[in-house]
């Protein structure tokens, strides 16, 4: 949609600065002007092993192939045993610059610089060592300021006491006990699923146990999960070959969720 971004440049650079073929060098700078459609197009950086890490777990989401059916959505609702009113994985509806219709999901980034851990009084939230931006719901005293700190909006509050029989079962049985009312949530990955899966010698994003249950259920296989510290993982494969960017990147939270672009850019 022309006009949607407050951009220096004219559609025409920024289509030019896109249209590198398998290149993820992107280098325009425009800031978008709605919190949600937060595509801040960087230098995209390279996917470098992170020398701190022993993995790093990250998701690759494919911007040209997601059909916006919310299968990730309700796959994650039922496996995390989600309230009804809850939502980790959000799939919003957005037009590139030159009116293409296409579809962003928005799990929990798991920024390397979270700002949600930074406010965090009681040490609630946190960053373990291989990258996860986990809770523990114990601690937890539901102050919200990590739902405030957030600038993705991906967490949620629980205002309920959990019920039973909140989830689909078509789509998946509850691998999680439903957090205690007043406390915050949020997309974790399926880290139940990585841990059990690191445990067993299993590999999560090739062993569909122990992958996140949102990129195991895509049926258009919009969404990869893996090792970004690994060179033969599938999500370094991909961000080897397509351009890609990462969300409100000028924010500096450096998220571990990169999307390929759309054909022709956004
Ligand atoms: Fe997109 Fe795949 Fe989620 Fe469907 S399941 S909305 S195709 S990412
Ligand atoms: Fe924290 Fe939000 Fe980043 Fe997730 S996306 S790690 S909740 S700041």
């Amino acid at each position: 949609m022309a006009g949607r971004f407050s951009s220096p440049l004219s559609r025409r650079d920024v289509l030019k600065l896109l249209g590198i073929g398998g290149v993820s060098a992107v280098a325009a700078k425009f800031v978008a002007d709605s919190p949600l459609l937060p595509f801040h197009l960087v230098e995209a950086p390279e996917p470098e092993r992170d020398e701190r890490l022993l993995h790093s777990w990250g998701m690759v989401i494919d911007l040209e192939t997601c059909i916006g059916c919310d299968y990730c959505t309700f796959a994650c609702q039922a496996t995390n045993h989600l309230p009804d009113h809850i939502n980790w994985n959000v799939i919003t509806t957005e037009q590139t610059s030159y009116g293409r219709e296409y579809f962003l999901p928005r799990p929990c980034l798991h920024c390397d610089n979270p700002p949600c851990t930074d406010v965090c009084p009681v040490g609630a939230t946190y960053k373990r060592d291989d990258g996860l931006v986990v809770m523990d719901y114990d601690k937890c005293i539901g102050c919200r300021y990590c739902q405030v700190a957030c600038p993705y909006g991906a967490r949620s509050f629980n205002w309920r006491t959990p019920e039973e029989g909140s989830f689909s079962p078509q789509w998946g049985d509850p691998e999680m006990e439903q957090r205690p009312r007043g406390v915050v949530e949020k997309c974790t990955f399926c880290i139940q699923r990585i841990d059990e899966g690191m445990s067993r010698g299993l590999t999560p994003g090739e062993d569909p146990d122990v992958t996140p249950a949102c990129c195991v259920v895509c049926p258009a296989s919009a969404r990869f999960f893996g090792d970004l510290n690994d060179p033969h993982s599938r999500v370094s494969f991909l961000l080897q070959d397509r351009p890609y960017l990462r969300l409100r990147d000028d924010l500096g939270t450096a998220g571990r969720v990169y999307y390929l672009l759309p054909k022709g850019g956004i």
